[in-house]
């Protein structure tokens, strides 16, 4: 495969409106748009992406058709890719990415990018066999957890006798493994055959409501977590020779086989941990959060730099359970779409900042 010529981290930026509680205490907007440019302001700082969505500037329905479709695409080349959502807690991460399935989002990322693969499907399916499956996992406190699997208690042992293992979302039970070829698996983790566009969805739903469910009070689990919904597509495209009498498709000549995955990820919140929080247990999982975040920061950075590429700069995916879970999906040939949401309320002005830091260091 070739290497893509430009580089292969895009970021984007979506500004979401002043919400219920900004609005009541009467925050103002401290995030400006450069007219016509890419481009934001916030106090003193100015920072130029690639996309710049929301807060007066083209609107955030076109965030699929600019920055993800190409993606989709990509993935019926065979290409793997990433979307990425950044940001503080409330700033629009599950929102934009339509990771939680509420009454009518149908707006979000997600949905959009299960419409337009099933769409794409119909078109080519009379020259290409198709497999689709999902998986719906989180990452909490560096532990990999399954949101599609669902068995509440113990199934039957196995004809041969074998106790079947069981994961229960919340127990941790799936590895991460790399292949002699690079490919990175879960072992461990449910993978559903989809067939339609409703199964899809319907994994979605599953698991954003396991996810929800795994939380118990305001600072939930969901903001601490990495939510990464994934879509393996294979493709085994026939080859046929057209007979020079009739131009009738002669016998099958060959196959031509293709597997590419999407990764859509939910990040956790990256405010900072509460380090004058008398829990200790708290502590610990901000700690763990960040590294996660500080491991992805890293390792964008390492792609975005062609200086640091040429030099063949380490790339520390394994500083993280999410960077090691993304290895193969960002940088090489691989898409990525990074979308740091933020407020533009003046009371999280100092959160705004230091996502759209870390969002211009991944350029
Ligand atoms: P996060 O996942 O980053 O914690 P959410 O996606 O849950 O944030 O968004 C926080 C709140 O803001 C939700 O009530 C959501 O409906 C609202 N919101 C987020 N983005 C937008 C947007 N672009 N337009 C309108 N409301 C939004
Ligand atoms: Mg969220």
């Amino acid at each position: 495969m070739e290497v893509a010529e430009n580089c292969s981290v895009k970021v984007a930026v979506h500004i979401r409106p002043l919400i219920g509680d900004e609005r009541t205490q009467g925050c103002k907007e401290c995030v400006t748009i450069t007219k016509g440019k890419p481009q934001v302001q916030i106090g003193t700082h100015s920072f130029t992406f690639d996309h710049v969505y929301g807060n007066g500037a083209s609107p955030s329905t076109s965030i699929f058709e600019e920055c993800v479709a190409p993606l989709v695409d990509g993935l019926f080349q065979g290409y793997n890719a990433t979307v990425l959502a950044y940001g503080q807690t409330g700033s629009g991460k599950t929102y934009t990415m339509g990771t939680a399935i509420k009454d009518g989002s149908e707006t979000g990322l997600i949905p959009q990018v299960m419409n337009s693969l099933f769409k794409k499907i119909e078109t080519l399916k009379h020259q290409t066999e198709f497999q689709l499956h999902v998986s719906f996992i989180e990452i909490l406190k560096e532990e990999v957890r399954d949101l599609l699997d669902t068995e509440p208690v113990s199934k039957p042992a196995t004809p041969n006798g074998n106790a079947v293992k069981v994961i229960v979302p919340g127990r941790p039970s799936i590895q991460i493994r790399e292949s002699s070829n690079g490919v990175i698996t879960l072992a461990g983790s449910t993978e559903i055959a989809v067939s339609t566009l409703q199964e899809m969805a319907a994994c979605l739903e599953q698991g954003s409501v396991n996810r929800a469910t795994g939380s118990t009070n305001m600072n939930n689990q969901s903001s601490r977590s990495h939510a990464i919904f994934t879509i393996t597509l294979e493709q085994m495209h026939k080859i046929q020779s057209v007979s020079a009498v009739n131009d009738a498709p002669d016998e099958d000549m060959g196959e031509e086989y293709l597997c590419a995955k999407l990764h859509l990820v939910d990040l956790a919140g990256s405010e900072r941990a509460k380090r004058t929080g008398s829990d200790g247990l708290r502590l610990k999982e901000g700690i763990h959060i960040n590294r996660g975040l500080l491991a992805l920061g890293n390792v964008i950075s390492a792609l975005g730099d062609e200086k640091k590429r040429k030099e063949g700069v380490h790339v520390p995916y394994r500083d993280s359970k999410l960077t090691r879970l993304l290895q193969d999906s960002l940088g090489g040939n691989s898409k990525t779409v990074m979308i740091a949401c933020v407020s533009p309320a003046d009371i999280n002005a100092e959160e705004s900042l230091n996502t759209l830091k870390y969002a211009n260091r991944a350029r």
